[in-house]
């Protein structure tokens, strides 16, 4: 650790085999320009967010110095792409700045991303616009709000430079934070080159940051495997649970540590639909909604068959453990999934059938353009009362779809013993009134490359706190208008 510098910096990807990474500055830009500090953040990673508001600050946020301590590299990775191999992908827009460790012990990677060319930049810019940068800065906090384990971010400014994309496009730099970068594809890396060595070193490195009680088990690598194949199913059921769409669930952005990574034609629903696509890229509904927990289970099948020369015999019985820990995976989601799901219906107890009664209600909401969000929240009040259900069955088209359910929800829960009051609370936890929706973000994104950034903190405030209500800001909590609606999202 470098206690001297402004960030305590203590580094470990740095000391790993050159394989893994380019040495690599920033790329200074023309003008840097601070957008927002996320002080809460910086406090727990003992970073003074003082600092990162003065003008020594803002130069190592835009790249253009290099903070004491910092040894910044761009890590190499391969990946799927929507089901296709690229053998090399790695950092081509990003830097590591190196790791802190916060208060609680925790080690952290502090990134830039949109900081220049890299050695894997192909034919990229190696720089980001500022919408993207504005998206992932909104939607990662609103998932930290909402308790979903995700990459933060710690900081957002423009470059003064402009980006050519469909047009030219104001530019910008995300400073991301995330329990490490490592992915899917970084294994995939090492394993596609037949190179065991740095694999192991690899994994004795992932072992030892995000999963130490493996290297205790009998077979390390397996239980290893085993842990990661639970954090993701776990991590897909939570997005399943607050209608959370990543986009892009290729291999490389799948984070070995289990946090959500990588925000680009990411959104929320509003009226549910399993089927629901944003992302232009996804031409063909890879990544759609309700088939995210599949494309994970498939990213995790990749990752386990990079393992196999780790584990057991590194033959016949490798493979044969590697589908055992492969086909844990639904048994985890449904666990975390059917959980949640009771969680959100007010059930405190475990009941057969309360899995159906769920796909009962989301079939319905289906059917009718139901807003997902607003549908779980106003389920709060109609599990304390039945004058409740007013607001629910408004959400329906035909109101009568609910009521149907209603009567099988209301038998249900006469089986629990919690107080209506005490129900009703749990419920206000764990249904957000508030959600990043895209509508407000492309307001807010239109805003910004006005040069109007008002709107942009309003935001990120008000999703600070998804669970309170906010009267002063109900109207963030509303569905787009037809003519608001966003039907793309590009990266
Ligand atoms: P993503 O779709 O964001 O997961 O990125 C996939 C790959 O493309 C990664 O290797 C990125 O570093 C790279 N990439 C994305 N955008 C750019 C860019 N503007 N310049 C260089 N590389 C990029
Ligand atoms: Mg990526
Ligand atoms: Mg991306």
């Amino acid at each position: 650790a470098d206690a001297a510098g402004p960030i305590p910096f203590d580094n470990s990807y740095a000391r790993l085999p050159e394989a893994f990474y380019q040495r690599v500055k920033p790329l200074a830009v023309a003008a840097p320009r601070l957008l927002r500090v996320n002080d809460a953040l910086a406090c727990q990673l003992r970073i003074d967010p003082r600092f990162l508001e003065s003008p020594e600050g803002v130069a190592v946020l835009s790249g253009n110095e290099i903070a004491s301590g910092s040894e910044p590299i761009a890590q190499a990775y391969a990946g799927h792409q929507f089901g296709d191999f690229v053998p090399q992908l790695g950092d081509g827009r990003a830097v590591l700045l190196g790791e802190v460790v916060d208060v609680a012990g925790k080690r952290f990677d502090l990134q830039l991303k949109g900081s220049g060319r890299t050695r894997f930049s192909r034919g990229g810019d190696g720089r980001a616009a500022l919408g993207p940068v504005i998206r992932e800065y909104i939607v990662s906090e609103a998932m930290a709000a909402l308790g979903i384990p995700t990459t933060r971010s710690l900081a957002a400014v423009l470059t003064g430079e402009n980006v050519m994309r469909e047009r030219a496009l104001p530019g910008g730099i995300l400073t991301r934070v995330a329990s490490s970068h490592l992915r899917v594809g970084t294994f995939q890396y090492f394993a596609a080159r037949g190179d065991i060595e740095n694999l192991r070193a690899l994994a004795d490195y992932a072992i030892a940051r995000h999963y130490p009680e493996a290297r205790l088990a009998e077979d390390p690598y397996r239980a290893f495997y085993d842990a990661v194949v639970a954090a993701l199913a776990r991590l897909s059921a939570r997005w399943m649970l607050v209608g959370f769409i990543h986009g892009v669930l290729n291999t490389d952005n799948t984070a070995i540590g289990g946090e959500t990574i990588d925000y680009g034609p990411c959104a929320f629903i509003d009226a549910y639909r399993p089927d629901k696509v944003f992302s232009y890229i996804d031409q063909f509904g890879r990544y759609a909604f309700a088939n995210q927990p599949a494309a994970v289970a498939w990213n995790l099948a990749r990752f386990g068959e990079t393992l196999l020369p780790l584990i057991a015999d590194g033959g016949d019985k490798a493979i044969e453990a590697a589908n055992a820990s492969i086909a844990g995976f639904d048994d985890h989601f449904n666990a975390a999934y059917l959980a949640g799901m009771r969680q959100k219906l007010g059930l405190a107890r475990a009941v057969e059938g309360d899995l159906e009664l769920a796909s009962d209600l989301l079939n319905r909401m289906a059917e009718n353009d139901a807003d997902f969000t607003l549908t779980f929240r106003a389920l709060c009040e109609a599990a304390a009362h039945a004058k409740g259900d007013v607001d629910v069955r408004g959400l329906f088209t035909d109101p009568s779809a609910f009521d149907e359910w209603a009567g099988r929800w209301r038998e249900r829960l006469s089986l629990e013993e919690r107080s209506a009051e005490a129900r009703r609370t749990e419920m206000l936890s764990v249904n957000p009134m508030f959600i990043p929706r895209n509508h407000r973000i492309e307001a807010v994104i239109r805003d910004a490359e006005a040069g109007r950034f008002e709107k942009f903190h309003e935001l990120v405030e008000v999703l600070a706190h998804p669970f309170d209500d906010q009267p002063k800001f109900a109207d963030y909590a509303k569905p787009p208008q037809p003519e608001e609606e966003v039907r793309q999202t590009f990266c």
